[in-house]
């Protein structure tokens, strides 16, 4: 008799509204547990009853094992969480043959950047998330996570992508331009004008201190003490222009300095601020979150080699 061949899924859960306990005054992201929440849906699938224990789930086609490293609101996603979760979805990618992961939408974009840098990963990841908490009547999460899973089962996707409101997302263009609504996540247009791949780099052991200093026309030097920071990246204006005495002030500093934009969809240039003359590294399309990530981990590389 044949062998079945099941599908291994592994679901990562991070936190996030998509998992929040709330009433009526507000919620706490990653507050309820998956199956709390999407057992329903799993039962839609049909589990074999017999073959299946907690956490783990056995269907016709695929197999299903639930896994909550932690749960926070995507905004504590700090250093740690974001190595955490690159050890995660390694140590799941040599064990399965897909990954989905359950995340808050606010830095959905860091994370979902981070583990597309990563050599180590060569299955397909899916992150997901919601708009709306579990008790809200617009609760987005349901049809998100269906639409992460019938896409793991169906497609050959053997990268990490972003699936929000029926559309898969590729996690460099990857933008949250507004902060309410199912359709809040949106593709940079800023890539179809250069195209634009990024060196892949070793999970790190840890990653070093880069800061993202956000500038308007009025920049105050004496607020900032950097010596610390290994790293710095800009959140400009436009076309990621900076006050002079802004340009002065980092132009003088030891470290890196990328520019970058508070643009939606950033496209940086030479034309106003020479590069090359300050000594500063130009972002090009990555959001200064996304820059950020990314000089982490050229400088974690360099701080190995
Ligand atoms: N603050 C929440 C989070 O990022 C928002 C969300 O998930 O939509 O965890």
């Amino acid at each position: 008799m044949s062998k079945i061949m099941r599908k291994k899924i592994c679901i990562l859960n991070t936190g996030g509204t998509i998992l929040a306990r709330g009433d009526k005054n507000g919620y706490e992201a990653g507050g309820l547990g998956f199956l709390d929440v999407f057992g329903s849906i799993l039962e839609q699938f049909k589990p074999d009853t017999k073959k299946s224990k907690k956490d783990h789930f056995v269907f016709a086609n695929f197999s299903l094992d639930i896994i909550t490293p932690f749960s926070i609101g995507s905004q504590d996603m700090d250093n740690a969480h974001l190595l955490r979760l690159g050890k995660e979805a390694i140590k799941a990618s040599k064990k399965y043959d897909f990954i989905i992961i359950t995340h808050g939408s606010d830095t959905l974009e860091e994370s979902a950047f981070f583990l597309s840098l990563l050599k180590e990963i060569k299955i397909g990841v899916i992150l997901t998330a919601s708009m709306y908490p579990p008790n809200d009547k617009n609760y987005d999460g349901t049809d998100n996570l269906e639409f992460a899973l019938k896409s793991a089962l169906k497609s050959d996707i053997k990268s990490v992508i972003v699936a929000m409101n029926g559309e898969l997302l590729e996690p460099k263009k990857l933008i949250k331009f507004k902060s309410w609504g199912k359709d809040a996540f949106c593709q940079s247009l800023a890539f179809d004008i250069g195209i634009l791949d990024f060196k892949h780099f070793s999970l790190p052991k840890a990653l070093p201190k880069v800061a993202v200093i956000y500038a308007d026309g009025q920049f105050y030097p004496s607020l900032y003490n950097l010596k610390s920071l290994k790293g710095v990246v800009l959140a400009g204006m436009g076309s990621g222009t900076l006050p002079k005495n802004a340009i002065k002030f980092f132009a003088k500093l030891k470290i890196p300095v990328v520019r970058s934009s508070r643009v939606a969809m950033p496209k940086i240039t030479s034309k106003e601020v020479n590069d090359k003359k300050y000594g500063f590294i130009n972002a090009n399309h990555l959001s200064p979150a996304k820059a950020k990530v990314l000089l982490m981990l050229a400088l974690s590389k360099k701080s190995k080699d």
